[in-house]
């Protein structure tokens, strides 16, 4: 047997914030993340569902494969699994439970978010086909878009994340698709999705948001109308930075043309990541609920120490989106970039004196990551190009994880007393 869940709906709480309330007999946002999509008995009535850690399946003779094929050329989905990258089905209770919490129909887990972002474009892009992409994204993306789709002859337009009106300018006639974040990074501007949807929908232009910074959690694209959702799910989704894994999310046929050629790509996840996926799930709600909370309490210490010149965080008003952020987010996730008062080295000095935090990149794990996006991420960039992005010496990206905020802030203090 499995549950199936559609619509959550969301209302305003006391203090002005989205939140999802469960619509009549709809389950809240954990329940599902731990029940929709999985069968309620396994084998050997063991609680857990079993990992099928098999490349390939077999037939009982040569009856059972023509039934199979016969099976599979009439039917949407074939009741078992003939080869490891056509289907699994550890993997598939994992994409059903994924695209219950994004409110769609279908979700392709794949190998990494890359592989999400790279297969999508690929499979709804052609040659002579023109996209537009926001600025303060992934820098991969950015690369991968600019350099690699380039050499296919398709056309990219890169427009200021926030700036509807360049946006709208930017769409041509053969324009196929927008593609941005929300929350963005490093600066986590927040993208207006009503009016996103509301321009793509007037000039018939599709639209794919990589979600990874919001979670299903705090955002869900599609219920505005988005038609392709992104995460990396080695971030929050599944959580302990210790898989890598990427997801598409999305409804209809979109999806099945998706599908088709992804078992083509070979992007696949294997079965013990996607039991490690399916496990981190388990606790995604109660994960980022701390993680709202703890980047709303460090953003506001830090917003107001000193040693910090400017901090970006959309749950603080002084954000230039905060306003959407409130209005479509439950939460505003666990990031937060500020700068320091002083150069790129006194952000070092801040940085090496953190005890809690390691340096590394990613975001969105249980444990609390701290970066120079500078050097991280643009390290061998022209620094021009960097700083035209607002990526200065002195910004530091802290991606907190589910510590106590009260010793993350002790540990902030002590470090920031280096500067
Ligand atoms: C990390 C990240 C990606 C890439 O995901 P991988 O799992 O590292 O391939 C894409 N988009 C965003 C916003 C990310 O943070």
């Amino acid at each position: 047997m499995t549950i199936t869940f559609t619509k959550t709906a969301s209302r305003r709480n006391g203090s002005g914030h989205r939140e999802q309330v469960q619509a009549h007999n709809q389950p809240g946002f954990s329940t599902q993340a731990l029940h929709a999509g999985a069968s309620r008995n396994h084998p050997h009535h063991s609680l857990t569902p079993p990992i099928i850690q098999t490349a390939t399946y077999t037939f009982e003779d040569t009856a059972d494969l023509i039934n199979f094929m016969d099976e599979r050329m009439f039917m949407e989905e074939a009741t078992r699994q003939e080869y490891g990258r056509y289907g699994n089905p550890t993997v598939r209770a994992v994409e059903r439970r994924l695209a219950a919490l994004d409110h769609g129909d279908e979700a392709i887990l794949v190998s990494s978010g890359m592989a999400a972002i790279t297969t999508a474009l690929l499979i709804l892009l052609s040659t002579g086909d023109h996209l537009v992409v926001t600025d303060d994204s992934y820098h991969r993306t950015r690369v991968f878009v600019n350099r690699f789709l380039r050499r296919f002859g398709v056309e990219c337009t890169i427009v200021p994340a926030g700036d509807m009106v360049a946006l709208e300018q930017a769409i041509q006639p053969n324009t196929r698709l927008i593609l941005s974040e929300t929350p963005t990074n490093p600066f986590l501007r927040c993208l207006d999705l009503e009016i996103l949807v509301e321009i793509a929908r007037r000039r018939d232009v599709r639209t794919l948001i990589d979600s990874t910074f919001a979670t299903p959690l705090n955002l869900r694209p599609l219920d505005y109308g988005v038609d392709l959702v992104v995460h990396s799910v080695t971030k929050y989704l599944a959580g302990h930075n210790d898989i890598m894994a990427g997801v598409i999310v999305g409804k209809g046929g979109l999806m099945m043309a998706l599908r088709e050629s992804q078992s083509m790509f070979g992007a696949v996840v294997d079965p013990t990541a996607a039991y490690h996926i399916g496990r981190g799930l388990q606790t995604l709600g109660l994960r980022v609920e701390r993680q709202n909370a703890n980047g709303l309490t460090i953003a506001r210490y830090l917003e107001n120490h000193p040693k910090v010149r400017r901090v970006w965080y959309p749950g603080l008003p002084s954000h230039p989106d905060h306003a959407i952020a409130r209005r479509q987010m439950a939460g505003f996730g666990g990031v937060v970039s500020f700068e320091i008062e002083g150069d790129g080295a006194a952000a070092a000095r801040f940085i090496d004196a953190m005890k809690l935090t390691h340096i590394a990149p990613s975001l969105g794990g249980v444990d609390s990551l701290i970066e120079q996006p500078a050097i991280m991420s643009y390290y061998d960039s022209d620094p021009e190009e960097r700083l035209a992005l607002g990526i200065r010496d002195e910004l530091v990206r802290f991606a907190i994880g589910i510590e106590d905020a009260a010793d993350l802030i002790a540990d902030l203090e002590q470090a920031l007393e280096r500067v």
